[in-house]
């Protein structure tokens, strides 16, 4: 048998429930392993050993009282999961990456992650991201950046480039990442897993902290398209506390079954529309040749490719850097030293803002602040949020149109493979243009799941994304499933993350 950490989330599962071994083995397995490599990866800010250790046993002795009165088990019982440090878990540390929050211990779980603690699943620990999730390498951490498990001195890609990371290089057998630009599809593009994005309002933010409030989803980084379903299936539905959240009833045959069921294996029946503005020069060759090659195994499975046009595209980064920046300056207001993490004293309450914002806050971050600040403020609204917000309309119709001649939309998830570390540093604007691919399904709210579809010629994963219509996350999750049973691009892992 290969190592346990070499095991998808399903295969877990299985191996759990048929007592092949225990939750206590799995999880002190993905503990070794993180000892062993996560000194020079740096995925993880913290890691929840002793928690996890315990939940473990407890969970083992639910399997086995369960396996003798041969009931089901909860669904996800005994299996250790990864979180992005945005998302609160009870009694852990949850920076977001950022010294603002740097001794700030949330006294609740986000809905997502409690969900998943509902169906038996052991947070293993927090995973690193660029500051409050701004950012594409996660090189805006600061606590120390992520490498790519691939190639050490390349970042992983961000922000949720800690989860990526502990994926790729077998540190969580799956994890949960957010995504407000692109931020689980890049990653999982630049480390070669399978990335989830959701259709904005499927997942409760409920314990999630804002960043841009009408784009931020929870989303799912794992080894295949079905690991991935399994997750988002049973973190997502309605709750309560969080107002954009709706209902979804979810079950697993309705995500990872072949969009045309009655015939397993093929695509015959599925449009998928490829468009034009999504092959620009400045594209890495390698990465459209290996889209274009996973393009036509596509075709050869039975989709039927037909090129479609969504015109506004090049309009889609200016508006998600005046949307973005806007409403995270509004959310961010809330760190002011006084009510979570550390206060800088002063002698004036407007001093103490200022310190503490001042010296606590990182410089994207601030950036963005005061760039969001800018366009909300009187006499330049209109000119600057308002106008990206009818902008915004147009980008969404772009997609309602092409939808209504194809199922789904396939494009790169990024223009080039994962770059160095410190490339594109001094240069906010390089580094925003890496989200030119995935800022439009945000921006429209749709799903968009990001898979490994090759490799360039530095042995780099390269990425594609298929983006569907709202709630339509099936169609995507299954129509990869199928490209991932007549591929095995998904099972490669990287040269030094091999354990078995
Ligand atoms: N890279 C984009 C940004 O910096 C997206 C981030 C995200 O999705 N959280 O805003």
């Amino acid at each position: 048998m290969s190592e346990l950490t070499d095991l998808t989330l399903s295969e877990c599962i299985s191996g759990l429930q048929g007592g092949d071994f225990s939750s206590l083995e799995l999880v002190r397995a993905y503990l070794q392993r993180i000892e062993r490599l996560d000194n020079s990866l740096h995925a993880y800010l913290c890691v929840l050993a002793e928690q996890a250790l315990a939940q473990a046993k407890d969970a083992d002795r639910r399997l086995s009282s369960w396996r003798k009165e041969q009931e089901a088990p909860p669904p996800l019982m005994g299996v250790p999961l990864a979180v992005k440090d945005v998302l609160c878990v009870e009694g852990a540390p949850t920076t977001c990456g950022s010294r603002i929050l740097e001794n700030f211990t949330p006294p609740f779980t986000a809905t997502a992650v409690e969900r998943l603690q509902k169906a038996g699943a052991i947070v293993l620990g927090k995973t690193n991201t660029d500051e409050f999730a701004m950012g594409s390498s996660t090189e805006n951490s600061a606590y120390g950046l992520t490498r790519n498990p691939w190639d050490p001195q390349r970042v992983p890609g961000g922000s949720s480039g800690g989860s990526a990371a502990a994926v790729a290089a077998r540190l969580a057998p799956a994890a949960l990442g957010t995504d407000t630009g692109g931020s689980v599809r890049q990653p999982a593009s630049f480390c070669g897993v399978t990335g989830l994005k959701p259709t904005y309002g499927s997942v409760s933010r409920y314990g999630l902290v804002a960043f841009g409030s009408s784009l931020d989803v929870v989303g799912v980084l794992a080894h295949d398209a079905r690991d991935a379903a399994l997750v988002f299936q049973h973190m997502a539905g309605r709750d309560p506390l969080d107002a954009t959240s709706v209902e979804r009833n979810l079950t697993p045959s309705d995500l990872t079954r072949a969009p045309f069921p009655e015939r397993e294996g093929e695509l015959r029946g599925l449009r998928i529309g490829v468009p034009r503005e999504y092959f620009i020069p400045g594209l890495q060759a390698e990465v459209e040749q290996a889209v274009r090659a996973a393009l036509a195994l596509f075709e050869s499975l039975g989709a039927e490719l037909v090129e479609v046009n969504l015109p506004h595209t090049e309009y889609a980064l200016p508006v998600y850097y005046l949307v973005a920046p806007a409403e995270a300056s509004a959310n961010l207001a809330r760190f002011d030293g006084i009510r979570y993490g550390p206060r800088l004293p002063a002698d004036e309450l407007w001093q103490v803002y200022r310190r503490t914002r001042g010296q606590k806050f990182g410089p994207e971050v601030k950036r963005r602040i005061m760039l969001g600040t800018y366009a909300l403020s009187a006499g330049y609204y209109d000119a600057y949020y308002g106008q990206a917000q009818k902008v915004r309309t147009l980008i969404r119709q772009d997609f309602e149109r092409a939808f209504q001649q194809v199922d789904v939309i396939a494009a790169p998830v990024t223009p080039n493979t994962a770059f160095v570390i410190g490339e594109h540093s001094d240069d906010p604007l390089s580094m925003y243009l890496e989200d030119i691919f995935t800022i439009p399904a945000n921006l429209a709210g749709i799903p968009g799941l990001a898979f490994p579809v090759g490799f360039d010629q530095q042995g780099l994963p390269v990425g594609m994304q298929l983006m569907g219509p709202h709630f339509r996350e099936d169609l995507l999750l299954g129509a990869a499933g199928v490209y991932q049973q007549a591929t095995d691009w998904h099972r490669r892992t990287p040269p030094d993350g091999r354990s078995g």
